[in-house]
């Protein structure tokens, strides 16, 4: 098999099956890389025509375990980041598309009752559904057990009041989790999730916000919005645990996304300095430069190998990985955000002009240190786990 551009490929993380999907999405992406990168569609549009071109494709169903349709014994981590790798390095958008209908889900798979997992998945994984997230608001971003909305049982159904914010998707997404208090305890252990239907009375989305780089977000608010109890996601009080068992499996992907970002600086990177002629010479033969390119070399292989030992570690080891996927996610922004600023800096005024790849890679990385646990926050994740 030609895995020559992706040597990373070859690491015994991966068996044949990853190999052999690696490589097919790899030939997707490129054939599809101008519906990918939705130049020029507004953004709601090119989010539905996105996950309809990953659903029809195929590349959704890694979303499933195979007991739901999808083509693994369990879902596998490995697969997922191997899929926002390759997608993220050709649209920022088509990888958040991707990752929405994760986190959409995976939580139904996780804890879904088989009526919810029927209504919901089938939709989900073809793409003709779209998913939401809803656990930040404006006083509980970091500090998730914090968050005020709230979920009253009365007789047969839930009265949801409140309002969240950095909603992705929102506007867009026909389904949304929502995690909310229902206060069986105090702080994290009093949440539980709920899975709301944008039709909902009393549900709206009141504002959509702009971000530095394409990317449907929002606020979504909750009116004396009256759901069935069918609607709830786990067992009362269970919202916590529903949210990071599913960020246990989402967080590695972030890392992998941001590897993908930082793979195609590279490759850019590598293309340019052999071709830009200054003082007389390729800028790729000054000693400078090449310092700079191993360097960025040694940050996208360390990053990735991180993402793989935590994708592998949950696919072959043990169920929870929080300390492993904290690292990759952290370490893999992080590097990611050094490469792209390496890029941007040997593209000199290319690198920062509008339109150009590197600058669209500097907008879309950045929010990939903040969402699903800043870089402080799987910092303190990370010594936790330690100390313990
Ligand atoms: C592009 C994007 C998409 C998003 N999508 C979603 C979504 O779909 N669903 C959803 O629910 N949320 C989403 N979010 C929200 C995201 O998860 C939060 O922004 C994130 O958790 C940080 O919360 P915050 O913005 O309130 O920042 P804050 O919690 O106010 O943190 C601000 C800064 O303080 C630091 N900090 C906080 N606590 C500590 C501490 N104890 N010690 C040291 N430093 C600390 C943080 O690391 C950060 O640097 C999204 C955000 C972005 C940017």
């Amino acid at each position: 098999m030609k895995i020559l551009n992706d040597p990373f490929l070859e690491w015994p993380f991966f068996d044949e099956k990853h190999r052999h999907f690696a490589m097919d999405l790899l030939a997707f992406v490129k054939t599809h890389q101008k519906s990918l990168e939705a130049d020029g569609v507004e953004e709601k549009t090119a989010v539905r025509q996105l996950a309809l071109l990953l659903g029809r494709g195929g590349w959704l169903r890694p979303l499933l375990p195979e007991w739901l349709g999808g083509p693994r014994p369990k879902v596998d981590t490995r697969t997922l980041c191997l899929t926002r790798d390759i997608i993220a390095r050709y649209s920022g958008l088509a990888d958040c598309t991707f990752a929405m209908q994760g986190l959409a889900a995976i939580p139904l798979v996780l804890f879904g009752t088989p009526e919810q997992q029927a209504t919901y998945l089938p939709g989900l994984c073809d793409g003709n559904l779209i998913g939401a997230f809803c656990l930040s608001e404006a006083q509980a971003g970091s500090d998730v057990a914090a968050l005020q909305t709230s979920a009253i049982r009365e007789q047969d159904h839930y009265v949801l009041n409140g309002e969240k914010t950095w909603i992705s998707n929102a506007g867009v997404a026909h389904c949304y989790i929502v995690f909310a208090r229902t206060g069986e305890a105090p702080g994290a252990k009093g949440l539980s999730a709920f899975i709301v239907n944008a039709d909902t009375a009393g549900f709206s989305v009141p504002e959509n916000l702009t971000m530095v780089a394409p990317h449907v977000i929002g606020r979504v608010s909750f009116k004396d919005c009256k759901i069935p109890l069918s609607a709830r996601l786990g067992g009362a009080g269970d919202g916590f645990k529903v949210a990071m068992s599913t960020l246990d499996i989402m967080r590695s992907t972030v890392g992998a996304a941001a590897v993908g970002f930082a793979r195609r600086a590279m490759m850019e990177t590598l293309i340019h300095t052999q071709n830009r002629q200054v003082f007389g010479q390729n800028l790729s033969a000054f000693q400078s430069t090449q310092m700079r390119l191993a360097d960025m070399a040694i940050e996208v292989d360390s990053a990735a190998l991180l993402v793989y030992r935590a994708a592998w570690t949950k696919d072959t080891l043990r169920d929870r990985i929080t300390l492993e996927a904290s690292m990759a996610k952290l370490q893999a922004t992080e590097a990611a955000q050094r490469v792209i600023d390496s890029a941007v800096q040997l593209f000199g005024g290319l690198g920062v002009t509008a339109g150009s790849v590197t600058e669209r890679l500097y907008r879309e990385i950045r929010p990939l240190r903040i969402y699903e646990g800043a870089s402080e926050i799987q910092k303190l994740i990370i010594c936790a786990a330690l100390l313990k």
